[in-house]
Formats: structure tokens, C-alpha cells, sequence
């Protein structure tokens, strides 16, 4: 075993902020990442937004500022082997460490038939679907989660004829609920995309349509190497999985959040680079290890609309306003009993930041008093 190595597998938000953590933690031995993606760690929440609708930004304008580390580009690991402590690269040479960190995020969910599909995750994706919004052609996207909204309501500002097919009944439903899932529906329909729900049949596959129907994590390293997974890597509060030494963040894992008190999987770009930190603090310092307390934290930007979300789509029995339904601006509560369990910010950026340290800070608070506009948030959060 060579004394004082960090390997840290991938190349996103939380390996480059677990990176920032474990020097921060005073990791003062040698540090890499190893990740498959040919470009510098980078921010790939831009690929759904501006990289679309401005043909003139590059990949350097996103590019996350380099980290005190030895950053290995175009590496993918093939196998971790426990015992030895080493991970092996697909060419085969073998890298021993001391602490290894797994933050190799998720990979877009395929469609059967859609192989050939523009999904989007990476660069590369991004640019042929740039090259495709340069021609006066309708897009075509199947799936209006996330991804799908964001890509047509970048297509609307680049001037183009949008169809969306989604199976359920409303654009986002998973996170938002029919009720909220329906107002994004509106604000797409009246920037006129032909968005079409509840639908049945799908249009035939070829290359220049558009697949966004969710991501699955990637943790075949972790399983192949024996480490408990369950629809994620599975790590403790703390970001260790079931094997000594072995830490995971991000995407990739599923995270018991004593937040929600649930094992949760996040895909959240803050969630990612928060939960990355933390761990890699924790790896650094195990004598001082500290448990991941955020809530999963999400924004998406739709036209002139900001979204931002607070939970992770768990059940709740109950929707309740601070604000008025359909106003400019308002913020919904999903309520489980008496407890808050989601909540969605429509271009309610500074209320939901006084929302998340109320909740995050565990300070009482009644689902009333979150809801009444006389409640002065600030002052509360403040403790
Ligand atoms: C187009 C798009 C738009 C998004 N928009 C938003 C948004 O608006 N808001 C939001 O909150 N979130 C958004 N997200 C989600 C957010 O980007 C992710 O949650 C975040 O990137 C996850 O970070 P991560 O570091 O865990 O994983 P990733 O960013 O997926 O990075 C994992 C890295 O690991 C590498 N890797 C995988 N396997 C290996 C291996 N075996 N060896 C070496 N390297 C490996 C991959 O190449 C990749 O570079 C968006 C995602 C996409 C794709």
C-alpha cells in the first residue's frame, strides 16, 4: 500500500470538489483524478442551457478552475481491486492508493431502439445537438424531464419548431407533482412547443432526435469490485461505502441523508459539488469526519422562469403555498403528515435559500408558519 495517495475516481463536479475538500482537510500527500471525460473537469449543467443557446461559448468558459491535484483526462479505471488497494486503467497499468474516492456519476438511461439518439451528458453530445438546432429544423424530444424541458425551451430561443413527447401525464411530474407539473406544461405551450403527454407512441428512432428519460448510476466498478449497491453506490452519512478505505460522492451514490432520514439518490449539480467536498473532507480527516446534512438542492432555467427544488421526490400527501398558485412568483411545500419533505421555488431564489438553512438547521418551524407571507424567513434562519 503507498503511503499518503488519493486517487479519486471521475471527472464532475464532485470529484473536482472532493478534490478541494480533502486539500482544504489538509491532505498534504499526493492527490489524482483519473477520468474518462477528455475535458478538464467542467460544469455540464451549461450543456442544457447556454451552450445551446449561445453558438459562441466554449468549453473553457465552464471549465471548473484547476484543482490542486495531478488530473488525468481520457482515464478510465476498468477494475478497482480492494485488496491490493490499487485501481487498474483499461490499458492495465495498476495505480496503488491509500484512500480511493468513487465519483463517477451517471450515465443518460437508454431507450430500447434509440441507441443512436442524441442523449445528453457530454461535450460531444452537446455539439451535435448544436449542430442540429443550426438548422431550420423541427427538434424532436422524447422525455420532458428536466433535460427535455431545458433543451426545448433552448430550441424556442434559438427559433425553432419543438414537439415533445412525454408517457405521463405532466412535463417534471416525478419531482413537481401533477399540480405544478402542469404549469410547466402552460409555459411551454405558450412559448408554442407541441408538447405531447400521456402519449402512447413514440416517433420512429433515428439519429437527430433527442432521448432525455433519466440517468442510472454508474457504480459497475463498485459492484464488480463487491461493494454494496442498490440503485447507487451505498455509503453512510459520512460518504463510506462497504469496503475499508472506499469513499464515494455524487451521482453515482446513494446517500443515507439524515436530512430526510432516507437513503436518497440526488442528480444535482450543488448536490454533487457539496456532497464531493464533504467526503473528501471526511477522507482526509476521518478523526473529524463530519455527516452530509444538506438537502438535495436542484435549479432549472426555462425561458425566464428559475425552478429551484429543495427534497428528493419523496412521497407527500399535501400541497400547501407561500405565495398564490400560478403568481409570477410563489413557493409550494410538499407535505408528508406535518412534515415538509419537498419544496419547489418558482423564481423564489432568495426565499428558498432562507428555506433551505431553516430546514437544513433542523430549526422549528410549523408548515403554517413556512406558508404565512408575514413570517419574516430571514429572521427565523438566523435561529
Ligand atoms: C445537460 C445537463 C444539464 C444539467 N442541468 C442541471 C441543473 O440545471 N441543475 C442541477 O442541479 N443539475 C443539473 N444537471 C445534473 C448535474 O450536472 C449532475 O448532478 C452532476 O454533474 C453530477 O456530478 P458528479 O460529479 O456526481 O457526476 P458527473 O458529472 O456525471 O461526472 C462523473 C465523471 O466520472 C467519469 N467516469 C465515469 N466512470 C469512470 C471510470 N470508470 N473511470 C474514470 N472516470 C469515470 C465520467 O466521465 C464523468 O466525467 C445536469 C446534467 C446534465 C447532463
Amino acid at each position: 500500500m503507498t503511503e499518503n495517495r488519493l486517487v479519486i475516481v471521475g471527472g464532475g463536479p464532485a470529484a473536482h470538489a472532493a478534490a478541494g475538500g480533502a486539500r482544504q482537510a489538509g491532505w498534504t500527500g499526493e492527490l489524482v483524478i483519473l477520468s474518462a471525460d477528455r475535458y478538464p473537469p467542467y460544469d455540464r449543467t451549461y450543456l442544457s442551457k447556454r451552450y445551446l443557446r449561445e453558438p459562441d461559448l466554449v468549453p473553457e468558459r465552464f471549465t471548473f478552475p484547476a484543482a490542486e491535484a495531478e488530473v488525468r483526462t481520457g482515464t478510465a479505471v476498468a477494475a478497482l481491486h480492494l485488496e491490493q488497494h490499487q485501481v487498474e486503467l483499461e490499458n492495465g497499468e495498476r495505480i496503488a492508493y491509500d484512500r480511493v474516492l468513487l465519483a463517477t456519476g451517471g450515465r443518460p438511461r437508454t431507450l430500447p431502439g434509440y441507441e443512436d439518439a442524441i442523449y445528453l451528458r457530454w461535450i460531444p453530445d452537446a455539439d451535435r445537438l448544436r449542430e442540429l438546432l443550426d438548422e431550420p429544423r423541427r427538434i424532436e424530444i422524447i422525455g420532458a424531464g428536466f433535460i427535455g424541458c431545458e433543451v426545448a425551451a433552448a430550441a424556442r430561443d434559438r427559433g425553432r419548431e419543438v414537439t415533445v413527447y412525454e408517457s405521463l401525464p405532466q412535463p417534471l411530474l416525478r419531482m413537481l407533482g401533477p399540480v405544478l407539473g402542469s404549469l410547466v406544461a402552460n409555459l411551454h405551450r405558450e412559448h408554442g412547443v407541441d408538447l405531447r403527454t400521456g402519449v402512447e407512441e413514440l416517433p420512429e428512432p433515428r439519429r437527430n432526435l433527442v432521448v432525455g428519460v433519466g440517468t442510472e448510476p454508474n457504480q459497475d466498478l463498485a459492484l464488480a469490485a463487491g461493494l454494496d449497491c442498490e440503485g447507487g453506490i451505498l455509503v453512510n452519512e459520512h460518504g463510506r461505502t462497504s469496503a475499508p478505505d472506499v469513499y464515494a460522492a455524487g451521482d453515482c451514490t446513494r446517500f443515507w441523508s439524515p436530512a430526510l432520514e432516507f437513503p436518497v439518490r440526488v442528480e444535482h449539480f450543488q448536490t454533487a459539488q457539496r456532497h464531493g467536498r464533504q467526503v473528501g473532507h471526511n477522507l482526509a480527516r476521518p478523526e473529524a469526519t463530519q455527516p452530509f446534512l444538506q438537502w438535495p438542492w436542484f435549479w432549472t432555467d426555462q425561458y425566464d422562469q428559475e425552478i429551484q427544488y429543495l427534497g428528493a421526490g419523496l412521497t407527500w400527501d399535501d400541497l400547501r403555498f407561500r405565495g398564490e398558485l400560478g403568481d409570477s412568483s410563489f413557493v409550494a411545500f410538499q407535505v408528508q403528515g406535518d412534515r415538509v419533505v419537498g419544496v419547489v421555488a418558482w423564481n423564489e431564489g432568495r426565499t428558498m435559500t432562507q428555506i433551505r438553512r431553516i430546514l437544513e438547521r433542523r430549526l422549528p418551524v410549523t408548515v403554517d408558519q413556512l406558508c404565512d407571507p408575514a413570517t419574516d424567513l430571514r429572521a427565523l434562519a438566523r435561529g
